[in-house]
């Protein structure tokens, strides 16, 4: 009898739905230096080398910006600029100059700046990962190691990484990853979240995944959690064609959103920096959240009234006829600017940052209310709403409903992100239009765990049900009134099904999550997303497996 072989099936976390197959290109690990550092005989020609490798990194850098547009290009070549810094070429010559090989100088200099950066927090620090990849580049083209980073082998791939950064995910090429599979990471970290917004079945927490190397063919199942390693023919067809099938369903769903019933969920975009016409472009019924920060980043002063006017104008127009909500200012903690500085703070996170820097600086809050008033104003047709970040009280609420309304603006609302928002958040609805909670900042207040901290996953998990019964406090406060989330929590669709069995009203997200949410709503009534919801709120923990097995198999079995 013929023999075959089983099948080698590795196991870990379903992050990110859908199916694919195709040949691994891991992500090779950063260099590490070897014990015995060299001696220099030519420092000079020491100093040319080194000189080269970083520019070789710039221009690498440069040339995969050539073939990305928009945000990511511009990532790339910011990155290819600093590679080029006039300053680290000095500290890596003025190393050399001391006797250190190349490498170690790279390592050296390199180390230096990167700890400047993460002194100055937020923003900044994100920088450090950009230059920790330039100094890995630099040094593997130096000691002649593997190019780290994320590989392009030119043609479709399964992503197999250690985890994944927040500064490797704008690179992520999505026509050519078809699946991320990593071997760290829980159930909302970091790779989850890109997963899901960029609409990639990934697999992460998978401890086999060392065992896979470039080139082998792997299906992965983003839904079981599954990775079999050299599927057999008839087992890649299967996974090939669900994915496709998946592929024709999810472009099928399309319009409002509405559960089976018929009861409307207004779907909507989370957007920032960009393109406005391109965000226009996807369907949905507007912005759900317009996180206004990209106008403020990388100036040392705020812009102007008339260059925020001309922004917002420009956004409005391209939303005619829908939706947009516009965040005012949230600086501070994880997003820091110059001019909003609010004094030094041991816990950014708990300090002066979002609607509360308008203590410090009244100023910033109420030019961005004047220009947005004008855009409005300019776009008669685009149904504009404004809301603040980081409203704890009713009285703040109070306060910046009037600060809206007397700039002349007539929807106002406020973020419910912190617990005490939540508790109360019938009070705060008697001063404002609507709320969207944000549930990324009030997982980390609710779990006092701080979201930029990769260490603890399991608290911030948004299936947390401390986190869904502040959920649904808000959700009973605003029954009748519109109670958005705009969090990540909303990207993932058997989650927006409890959410909307909580009172949610309307769900934001980036925009490839959308179709997948669409197609779950209009799977279920309303009485079912509740029923889902009491699962979920009464389990002793995340019980996104539990919902899964309750919903609608259309949806689950996608
Ligand atoms: C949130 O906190 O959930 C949110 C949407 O705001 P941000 O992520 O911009 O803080
Ligand atoms: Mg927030």
């Amino acid at each position: 009898m013929e023999q075959t072989n089983p099948a080698r099936v590795l196991e870990g976390i379903a992050a990110g739905p859908g199916g694919a197959v195709a040949p691994v290109a891991r992500m090779a690990a950063p260099p590490s230096l070897p014990d015995r550092e060299p001696g220099v005989a030519d420092t000079e020609a020491e100093k040319e080398t080194a000189r080269s490798a970083l520019e070789g990194v710039a221009a690498d850098l440069e040339a995969r910006a050539a073939s990305l547009d928009g945000e990511a290009a511009a990532v790339l070549n910011a990155q290819a600029l600093m590679a080029r810094d006039p300053e680290l070429s000095r500290q890596i010559e003025e190393a050399i100059s001391a006797d250190r090989a190349a490498a170690w100088a790279v390592w050296e200099a390199c180390g230096r700046y990167q700890d400047l950066l993460l002194a100055a927090g937020g923003y900044l620090a994100e920088r450090a990962a950009d230059l920790a990849d330039i100094r890995d580049r630099a040094i593997a083209a130096l000691l002649g190691l593997p190019m780290p980073g994320l590989p392009d082998p030119g043609h479709a791939h399964v992503l197999v990484a250690e985890d994944l950064a927040p500064a490797d995910t704008v690179r992520l090429d999505t026509s050519r990853v078809k699946a991320i599979v990593t071997r760290l990471g829980g159930p909302t970290s970091h790779t989850v979240i890109l997963a899901r917004s960029l609409g990639l079945p990934a697999v992460v927490g998978c401890s086999g995944a060392d065992e896979l190397t470039d080139g082998t063919t792997v299906a992965v199942d983003g839904d079981a959690g599954t990775v079999e390693v050299d599927p057999a023919p008839e087992v890649a067809e299967r996974v090939r064609a669900r994915a496709e099938r998946r592929r024709a369903v999810l472009a099928e769903s399309s319009g409002p959103g509405r559960t089976r019933d018929g009861v409307p969920v207004s779907l909507l975009l989370n957007a920032g920096e960009g393109d406005p016409e391109e965000a226009a472009a996807h369907d949905s019924e507007g912005i759900g959240l317009l996180r206004t920060e990209f106008l403020f980043l990388d100036r040392a002063d705020p812009p102007t009234v008339a260059e925020q006017t001309e922004a917002y104008t420009r956004l409005f127009r391209a939303f005619k006829d829908r939706t947009v909500t516009v965040r005012t200012l949230d600086a501070g903690s994880d997003k820091p600017l110059a001019f909003a500085a609010t004094g030094e703070e041991d816990n950014p996170a708990l300090g002066v940052r979002g609607f509360r820097t308008s203590r410090v600086h009244p100023d910033l809050l109420a030019d961005q209310l004047t220009a947005i008033a004008a855009a409005t104003r300019a776009c008669e047709d685009t149904r504009v709403r404004v809301m603040a970040p980081m409203v704890s009280t009713a009285a703040e609420a109070g306060e910046f409903a009037a600060l809206a309304r007397a700039a002349g603006i007539t929807e106002v609302g406020v973020m419910i992100e912190v617990p005490a928002a939540a508790l109360l958040a019938d009070r705060l609805l008697s001063h404002v239009d609507f709320v969207s909670i944000g549930t990324n900042d009030l997982a980390q207040y609710t779990m006092a765990a701080d979201r930029t901290l990769g260490a603890l996953p399991d608290l911030l998990d948004p299936w947390q049900p401390a986190l869904l019964a502040l959920i649904q406090r808000v959700g009973d406060a605003g029954r009748g009134r519109s109670v958005g989330v705009c969090g990540e929590a909303a990207a993932d669709p058997l989650l927006a099904l409890v959410l909307v069995g909580l009172g949610v009203t309307s769900l934001s997200t980036a925009p490839p999550a959308l179709p997948a949410v669409r197609y779950a709503l209009a799977r279920h009534t309303e009485e079912e997303c509740r029923a889902l919801a009491s699962v979920a709120l009464d389990a002793p923990g995340p019980a996104r497996e539990a919902v899964r097995r309750a919903a609608h198999p259309e949806v689950t079995d996608l």
